[in-house]
C-alpha cells in the first residue's frame, strides 16, 4: 500500500510559499489508517515501550492507537496552559517567536521507555523540544515515530535526533 499517495498537499497553506502536507486524507481511509498503525507497531513491538508521548494536536490521533496496540500508556504533550495539574515545560524556537509544550510532572518516570510520536517532522524543532522534555524526567530510553518525515529539510535539530531510533511511515 503506497501510503504517500494518501497525503494531500495544500499549496500556500497556512501562508504563501508553504506546501502543507494534509494527513486528514490518510486518516479518513480506514485501510490506510490501519496500515499506518500496524506498520509503526510492528516496528516497535517487543522494545518494551511503556509510554507513548504525543504532540498536540495531530499527534494524538495515531498516538492513541499506538499506545493501545503497544499496550503502553498515553501521555499528551500539550501547548502551555492546557494541562490541569503540575507540569514540566520546554520552550522552543519557531520561525517567528517561540512556543512552549508541557507534560504533567507525574506523567513519566525513570523506568519509562518512551515512544515520541507526531504526525510530521519538518525542521525537527518540535521533536527536539519533546525530547528535551522527556529527558528532564530521566526516562530510560527514547524512540521516535512520525507519519511523515520531510527529509529534504536538513538542519542542526534533525542532526541531534539522529542518534535516536526513528520510524517514519512516509518520507
Ligand atoms: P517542526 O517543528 O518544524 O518539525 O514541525 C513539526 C510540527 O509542525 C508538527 O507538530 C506538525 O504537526 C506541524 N507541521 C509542520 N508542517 C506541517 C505540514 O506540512 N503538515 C502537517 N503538520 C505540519
Amino acid at each position: 500500500m503506497d501510503l504517500k499517495q494518501y497525503i494531500r498537499e495544500i499549496p500556500d497553506y497556512p501562508e504563501k510559499g508553504v506546501n502543507f502536507k494534509d494527513i486528514t486524507t490518510l486518516l479518513k481511509d480506514g485501510d490506510a489508517f490501519k496500515a499506518v498503525v500496524d506498520q509503526v507497531c510492528s516496528h516497535f513491538e517487543g522494545r518494551g515501550i511503556t509510554k507513548v508521548v504525543s504532540l498536540e494536536s495531530r499527534g494524538f490521533i495515531v498516538g492513541g492507537a499506538l499506545a493501545y496496540h503497544l499496550e503502553a500508556g498515553f501521555v499528551p504533550a500539550r501547548k502551555k496552559g492546557k494541562l490541569p495539574a503540575e507540569t514540566i515545560e520546554q520552550t522552543y524556537e519557531l520561525e517567528y517567536g517561540t512556543d512552549t509544550i508541557e507534560v504533567h510532572l507525574d506523567a513519566l518516570c525513570e523506568d519509562d521507555v518512551v515512544l515520541i510520536h507526531d504526525d510530521l517532522l519538518a525542521t525537527g524543532g518540535t521533536a527536539l523540544a519533546a525530547l528535551k522534555l522527556v529527558q528532564k524526567m530521566k526516562v530510560k530510553q527514547v524512540f521516535f515515530s512520525f507519519i511523515c518525515d520531510l527529509k529534504f529539510i536538513e538542519n542542526g535539530n534533525k542532526a541531534l535526533l539522529d542518534e535516536y531510533e526513528t520510524h517514519s511511515v512516509v518520507t
